[in-house]
């Protein structure tokens, strides 16, 4: 099922964000995250992509198995990163063939230890290219990423909204953020894109912040505020990890209540392969008041 399709259709849409398992143990561990959290009936469920060879496989076999074993829309992320526009289109047409008609198309970030993102030989510069690529295979449904507090790189926001007004004029259906924790750089973005003349539907990146620490940095890293008032609940939460994980329960559906009552009805967890809070959100949250038809987890 194309997801472009089903989001405009329903209106609203729910979906989970997993990352390729790098053994057996852990693959078995993510598909019991994937049986706990199929039972919300998602929209689509996606599956990131690493740098290099192995990482495809890696990606493929999950989106594969997803499609064999599971009801679920997979959705594979594809980056430009380390590959030529002929090894893309490659990868592009063995998803189609395998019934595979989404994708979410990214640029991905420089490799590990250079300074800035380098076109691999006979390959593309930016997001855009890959989206174009896809256009042209055709019989995609396109996601892309999106900043609401501009992409790391960027000169400044006019020019990162420029930019993505571009890759979304090339052939996108819907946009998924990068994880934010205060919402009014979401609603900004908003604002900023209406403006800009960019009508696809742009889903929030939801992330539950269940490692305080490894979140802050990850946060600083790509350029996501961590507010202060959330770093004094976790601080007065101190080493105990269930409060821990009540405080990241807590925060995650209060920040989605805000995005509701906002009439937003979009909602992307990244879950990190695990279950156990996006479940707590997710029945705190009822979102089947948006139409999506969710029964709780386990039923
Ligand atoms: P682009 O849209 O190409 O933008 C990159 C930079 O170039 C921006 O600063 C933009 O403003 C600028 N730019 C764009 N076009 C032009 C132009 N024509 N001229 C000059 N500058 C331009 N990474 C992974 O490796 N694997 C994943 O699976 C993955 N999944 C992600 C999922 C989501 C929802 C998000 C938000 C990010 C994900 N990322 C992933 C991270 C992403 O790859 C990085 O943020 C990367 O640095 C940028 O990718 P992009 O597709 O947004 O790039």
């Amino acid at each position: 099922m194309k997801i472009g399709e089903l989001i405009k259709k329903h209106g609203s849409s729910l979906s989970f964000e997993f990352f390729p398992p790098k053994d057996e143990t852990a693959e078995a561990k993510l598909f019991q995250t994937v049986a706990q959290l199929k039972s919300f009936k998602p929209t689509f469920v996606s599956v990131t992509y690493g740098a290099g060879g192995g990482a495809m496989k890696n990606t493929r076999h999950i989106i594969l198995r997803l499609k064999r074993e599971t009801p679920l829309t997979a959705m594979p992320h594809l980056t430009c990163v380390d590959q030529s526009m002929d090894e893309l289109a490659k990868i592009l047409g063995d998803y189609k063939e395998h019934g595979i008609d989404n994708v979410l198309a990214l640029r991905g970030d420089p490799p590990k230890g250079a300074k800035e993102f380098v076109a691999p030989k006979n390959g593309f510069c930016y997001a855009t290219d890959l989206v174009k690529l896809a256009v042209s295979i055709g019989g995609y449904s396109i996601g892309v990423a999106v900043y609401p507090e501009g992409h790391i790189e960027a000169p400044s926001l006019e020019m990162d909204m420029h930019y993505t007004k571009q890759k979304i004029d090339a052939g996108a259906d819907f946009a998924i953020t990068q994880m934010f924790f205060d919402n009014h750089f979401f609603y900004d973005f908003l604002e900023r894109a209406e403006k800009a003349g960019i009508a696809i539907p742009i889903i929030p990146g939801i992330l539950p912040i269940t490692d305080f620490e490894r979140i802050t940095k990850f946060s600083q890293k790509s350029g996501a505020t961590m507010p202060d008032h959330i770093a004094r609940r976790f601080s007065r939460a101190g080493a105990s990890p269930e409060e821990a994980e009540k405080i990241a329960i807590e925060v995650a559906t209060e920040q989605c209540a805000d995005l509701l009552e906002n009439g937003i009805s979009y909602f992307h967890f990244y879950t990190l392969n695990q279950s156990r809070a996006v479940t707590a959100v997710v029945n705190n949250l009822s979102l089947e008041r948006l139409g999506l038809k969710i029964s709780p987890a386990g039923e």
